[in-house]
């Protein structure tokens, strides 16, 4: 049995076996297979050999046709390679030998060779390094690949055990079959944990080297309440993680009860609960779990799943569905938020890979920096905006200029579409996420003109503490609970107050249980949550005071550290709510 500790990104518990995705450019671990399953890596390893065969044969097809057959060769010499009985000998005998996976086997005889031919005085041995490198990774492409493309039709259920996982990945995923994740890499509020949550599917990352532990098969339990994974575990563990499966079961049917009753405090204070979407899709189950809107739709998501721009009758019929699913509540789509971590297949220039892509060209940057992409997503919002109410939300604000040259867009969109005679909606609210430090600041100025806010704190927090909100060696300095943050926040919730306008948070610190007096006691009415939290925040709410809010909200800011506050909270919260902390600090 191995207990391994990382990031709780998804409450929830899972026991089942594990699937084991390895990643394509990090050391392949060693990792050792069934006797009886021999064969079948056999056959994976003809396969990846086979099909790296038929890329190669195009690649010179190609490389022919462009430079001639001279350089082509290069290809010729690679397949050449991959014919190799000495080679691919190798690669089975290890198979067989050590019983061990196909891409473990194809990993330890490629760097071998590598490092033989690095070590040759001849330089023309030398310099064909690269190529087995090159090689190796095409080859690994098709083992590794494979199987993470098999993810999203597999036939029975199983935990996810991975280096990292891209957010497409992990929206592709089966929520019937895929009954929890654990990952090396990430943080607490990369766009893979945000999905994972929204999927309600028990999830951890940043356990660093799970991976190298684990083998396909193996059981594992996911307690994404605690943050623990346990491989293979014992009896003991098991009948006590079964019993606290049941337990949770039962505490959810017990906080959906709340899910259609109104988000009103003690005292009768409402709080307008939305939900955060990614997917239209996800519309009906956040109604279902007491959402009274959207307040944060992630239109890139559509963007992520294809590999070409989604045409603007697609996003147009896109955001109706949406609309229309809502039946009359409110709609708040936020314009592209593409860059950073959340990157699409589109090709073009927003694709070009920077040095610091969260400091880069990402969101609101490169809309402006891409027109047509911009109007063409603005013009088919304004066209759905006939169906039901809308909001219109522009990410990753730094500068007025910015907002301004935002809005003079919008307005030029509104032109071209009453110049076609296409009909809009009218008086559209349009606001602007308040995600990083200069907007925080210059709340008074931006609340002039804008209709509301929403306090992106996912990345708040990171652009505030120099923090990167998915790097799993940084987590622990990671916490919405830092005076600095609760300070910036309670600047803009004032300003957004004096300014008379709309003020909401849509981080998932929204949906944290222990924040929940905090925000309300800053002033916060409205609150917009991944949709599995909304029953638990309900439940808080209605068993707390205003009066109470602002006493949390006061004593928060005598502390000095964000571990005095995160403890403070906790203990607030168990107070008032106990059940709420329930299934979290379970004895492992
Ligand atoms: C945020 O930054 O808080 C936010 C809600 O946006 P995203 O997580 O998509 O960056
Ligand atoms: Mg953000």
């Amino acid at each position: 049995m191995l207990i391994k500790k990382g990031i709780p990104v998804s409450p929830g518990v899972a026991i089942s076996r594990a699937i084991v995705l390895d990643a394509e450019d990090q050391p392949v671990p060693k990792r050792a297979v069934a006797e009886s399953q021999v064969p079948e890596e056999l056959q994976r390893l003809d396969r990846a050999l086979a099909a790296t065969a038929r890329d190669l044969e195009n690649l010179r097809a190609k490389a022919e046709a462009a430079v001639g057959s001279e350089l082509a060769g290069i290809f010729g010499s690679h397949i050449g390679m991959l014919k190799d009985k000495h080679l691919t000998g190798q690669f089975r005998h290890l198979i067989e030998a050590e019983r061990i996976t196909a891409e473990y086997a194809v990993y330890t005889v490629m760097r071998g060779w590598a490092e033989a031919f690095r070590q040759q005085d001849n330089r023309y041995f030398r310099d064909r390094t690269a190529d087995i490198w090159d090689l190796e990774r095409q080859v690994l492409g098709h083992l590794i690949g494979r199987k993470r493309a098999e993810l999203s039709h597999l036939r029975s259920q199983a935990v996810v055990i991975a280096h990292d996982l891209t957010p497409s990945q992990t929206a592709a995923m089966d929520r019937k079959k895929i009954l929890g994740i654990a990952t090396d890499a990430g943080g607490r509020t990369g766009h893979t944990a945000i999905l994972a949550h929204a999927l309600g599917i028990p999830s951890i990352v940043g356990l660093e080297d799970l991976t190298s532990h684990v083998s396909t098969g193996d059981t594992v339990i996911v307690d994404g309440n605690n943050g623990v994974v346990i491989v293979d575990p014992d009896a003991d563990k098991l009948m006590s993680y079964r019993e606290e499966l049941r337990r949770m079961t039962e505490l959810r049917t017990w906080f959906d009860k709340v899910a259609h009753l109104p988000a009103q405090t003690t005292d009768g204070t409402q709080v307008n609960i939305l939900a955060n979407i990614e997917f239209p899709s996800e519309i009906d189950a956040a109604i279902q779990k007491g959402a009274s809107g959207i307040g944060l739709y992630r239109t890139e998501f559509l963007f992520l799943a294809g590999t070409e721009e989604p045409t603007e009758e697609h996003q147009y019929a896109t955001y109706r569905k949406a609309i229309r699913a809502l039946g009359g509540r409110p709609l708040t789509i936020r314009t592209l938020d593409l860059g950073a971590d959340k990157i699409a297949s589109l090709g073009g220039d927003e694709q070009q890979s920077e040095r610091n892509p969260f400091l880069g060209c990402r969101s609101i940057r490169l809309c402006l920096q891409n027109l047509p992409l911009f109007k063409t997503q603005l013009h088919a919002i304004l066209r759905a905006s006939t169906e039901g109410p809308v909001r219109i939300m522009f990410p990753l604000i730094s500068s007025i200029t910015e907002l301004r040259q935002a809005k003079m867009i919008l307005n030029d969109v509104r032109e071209d579409l009453d110049e076609e005679g296409t009909p809009y909606g009218s008086d559209i609210p349009v606001g602007v996420m308040i995600e990083v430090p200069s907007a925080a600041l210059q709340a008074t100025t931006l609340a002039r003109e804008v209709d509301f806010f929403s306090i992106g704190t996912n990345d708040l927090i990171q652009y505030t503490l120099a923090v990167d909100r998915s790097n799993e060696r940084i987590a622990s300095l990671y916490s919405a609970a830092h005076p600095s943050v609760i300070q910036l926040m309670r600047n803009v919730i004032r300003a957004g107050n004096r300014a008379n306008i709309d003020v909401s948070l849509c981080g998932e610190v929204a949906g944290e249980p222990e924040f929940v007096m905090l925000l309300i006691g800053l002033g916060l009415r409205s609150l917009s949550i991944t949709p599995p939290a909304i029953p638990e925040i309900k439940k808080i709410i209605r068993s707390v005071s205003i009066d109470q809010c602002r006493r949390v909200a006061r004593r928060v800011a005598g502390f000095d550290s964000d571990r005095e506050i995160h403890n403070y909270l906790r203990d607030e919260l168990s107070r008032v709510v106990p059940e709420a902390m329930d299934g979290r600090n379970v004895e492992v």
